[in-house]
Order: C-alpha cells, then sequence, then structure tokens
C-alpha cells in the first residue's frame, strides 16, 4: 500500500469533490447523502433492510452489533458497496457517519470487512488499516466543514454553535474542527497582527 495522504492533499480533494460532484462551494454545508446518491451508493435504513430483500440473519446481525454504539456501515457488495444506517441516532450524527463511510469509498479504500463507525470515536471501530482510517476520517471531516471554512468561521468569530447550525454538524464536530485543527488560533494571531500594524509597530 502507498504512503499516506497529506492533509493538505485531503483538503485539496475534499474542495474537489464538493465542487465537481455537487457544485458547491467549500463554504456552504453539504449533504452527504446527495454525495452518495452521485456515486451510486446506496443508504439502506436499518429498519429497511429486510424489506429490500437482505436475508433476515444479516439483519438481525447489523441489529446486534451493539446497535447503540454504530451510526453507519460500510458493506462490501461483489464489486461495489452499500452504507446501511442506523436511523435511531441523531442527524447529525448519521450525516457525520454517512460522509465518513463515503470518504472511504472516495478514497477508493479496498477493506475485507463491514465498517463500522462507532460512537465516541470518529471513524470505524474496526478499519482495515490506520492510514486508510485516518485519511476517511480527516476526509469525511473536510467534506463537512472543510479547513477553509472553519479558518473563514473563525476570523468572523462564530462561536461553536453558530458553525455547528451552519454546517450541521455535531458540536462536537464543529470543535474539534474550529479548535483541534487550530483555525480559531491563527484567526486570533492575524487579528492581533493586524491590530499591531494598525498601531504602527
Ligand atoms: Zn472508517
Amino acid at each position: 500500500m502507498g504512503k499516506r495522504l497529506s492533509k493538505a492533499e485531503i483538503q485539496r480533494r475534499a474542495i474537489d469533490i464538493r465542487k465537481t460532484d455537487l457544485g458547491l462551494t467549500e463554504y456552504v454545508r453539504l449533504c452527504p447523502y446527495e454525495l452518495a446518491r452521485e456515486h451510486g451508493i446506496a443508504v439502506h435504513p436499518l429498519g429497511g433492510l429486510s424489506e429490500m430483500g437482505c436475508p433476515e440473519e444479516s439483519v438481525a446481525f447489523y441489529a446486534s452489533e451493539r446497535p447503540d454504539v454504530w451510526s453507519a456501515a460500510l458493506v462490501p457488495a461483489g464489486t461495489g458497496q452499500f452504507i446501511v444506517e442506523n436511523t435511531s441516532h441523531l442527524p447529525r450524527r448519521r450525516r457525520f457517519n454517512v460522509a465518513h463511510e463515503m470518504a472511504h469509498v472516495l478514497l477508493e479504500h479496498e477493506f475485507d470487512r463491514v465498517m463500522f463507525s462507532a460512537e465516541g470515536r470518529r471513524g470505524c471501530a474496526n478499519p482495515s488499516s490506520k492510514d486508510q482510517e485516518w485519511e476517511a476520517e480527516e476526509l469525511g471531516a473536510e467534506l463537512l466543514l472543510p479547513l477553509v471554512a472553519a479558518y473563514k468561521a473563525a476570523r468572523e468569530r462564530r462561536t461553536d454553535e453558530e458553525v455547528a447550525d451552519l454546517f450541521d454538524v455535531s458540536l462536537l464536530v464543529a470543535r474539534w474542527r474550529m479548535n483541534g485543527t487550530g483555525a480559531r488560533i491563527v484567526a486570533q494571531r492575524a487579528a492581533a497582527k493586524r491590530a499591531n500594524f494598525r498601531r504602527g509597530r
């Protein structure tokens, strides 16, 4: 397997995917379900699996795989994949996990198992490789809230709550993108620099 992608490369790809696949700029909310549709990836609700002809045992398996802790699963099927969603979870969490599973698809990761997005972590509970998981984690987050958009929001002094609403992500994800990436610190330093400059220093 090749080297892990850089953060910069992942940021570039997210912006490209937004623009090419969905006609979106980096500063607006993205719908991961539209992205899945665009790529021919079906997203099935867990409850609808038996209606679509999925064997009862499989449905029972997804439901029993600690149903409280997973929000989305990426399932290999023949040469493709589909996503199963735990629709009992909050929409923002589901959006994030669908974006994460789509990131695996978009990065053309090869995997040999059903991958589950788990509670309390940003990605799959059972990744097939650490590097792949890291890449999907970064790309999934970049798709929903690109770093450049986080910088802009930081310059505009938006709160984490405002950012969460604007991009339809959980508060946890908004905090990660605004603080964990350094977006707010960069914006604060730039503002301090401008203030110093105005004071003639
Ligand atoms: Zn994953």
